[in-house]
């Protein structure tokens, strides 16, 4: 170890590199549900249309330095493009302290971004776009696949489970779950492997029904107004990431097994 010991440096780094990703997810955010492409055009005012110059679009601070105004005609912009910039760069934080530089850090980065992108297009949309969870569940499979035979069946296994689950509920709640929640459950089922999609379903409705308890006490919502199942299971998805085990653990010592 030399004297000067930059470690300090990696979370603000994995930050910033999270939060430009960030910027990048808004796009596929906004125009997946509409059909557009993700490449062209390059980003622009939705109100005048000026082209956005590079000093317009640094993740997080533009946004601040323009006080949530268009540069050009200084019409609102949106507080959920800045939001979602530091939500990615402070998941992108924790998996670098969870994870180090490393082949894990790559697969988890990628994981966490397609839970970002699906969580907030069914927030928006209310739909989870095949496009996005059907190349992310393949991807999911690929990276078991290059870590061993083991990783890999238990991901299988947990794209099955998850097919199963969703699959019967569906059948039987008649309307109660849509598709989109078991095509989500196959990626989640992909990348997390059985032992913890199974965690991350339990613990996605055990927060959904929080959530959905909040919304019918404080937001005057309607036992009828259906609130997406997506969010709750990608929430749920990236805390088992990260934290799976250790609960696992913390709970099958709560009740002794
Ligand atoms: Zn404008």
């Amino acid at each position: 170890m030399s004297a000067y010991n930059f470690g300090f440096l990696y979370p603000i780094f994995n930050f910033i590199f999270g939060s430009i990703v960030g910027s990048f997810l808004n796009v596929v955010i906004y125009r997946v549900p509409r059909s557009k492409s993700i490449v062209k055009p390059p980003s622009h005012c939705p109100s005048c249309g000026t082209r956005l110059k590079w000093y317009d679009m640094i993740p997080v601070l533009s946004y601040l330095i323009l006080k949530g105004k268009c540069r050009y005609c200084h019409s609102n912009i949106s507080i959920k493009y800045p939001l979602i910039e530091a939500i990615t760069g402070l998941v992108f934080l924790l998996i670098g302290m969870k994870t180090g530089w490393s082949i894990k850090f790559v697969s988890y980065i990628i994981f966490s971004s397609f839970l970002i992108v699906v969580a907030f297009i069914d927030l928006f949309d209310g739909v989870v776009p095949d496009i996005i969870v059907i190349p992310g569940a393949i991807l999911g499979l690929l990276f078991n696949l290059f870590y061993g035979k083991n990783p890999f069946l238990q991901s299988l296994f947990g794209v099955v489970a998850a097919a199963i689950f969703f699959g019967l509920i569906i059948v039987f709640s008649k309307g109660g779950m849509g598709e989109g929640d078991l095509t989500l459950g196959l990626m989640i089922g992909a990348f997390l492997g059985l032992k913890l999609t199974v965690a991350a379903i339990i613990i996605a409705f055990v927060i959904g029904a929080l959530g959905g308890l909040f919304a019918l006490l404080f937001l005057k919502k309607n036992k009828k107004d259906t609130i997406p199942f997506g969010p709750y299971l990608s929430v749920s998805a990236f805390v088992v990431l990260l934290y799976g085990y250790q609960i696992l653990n913390f709970y099958f010592k709560m009740i002794n097994f």
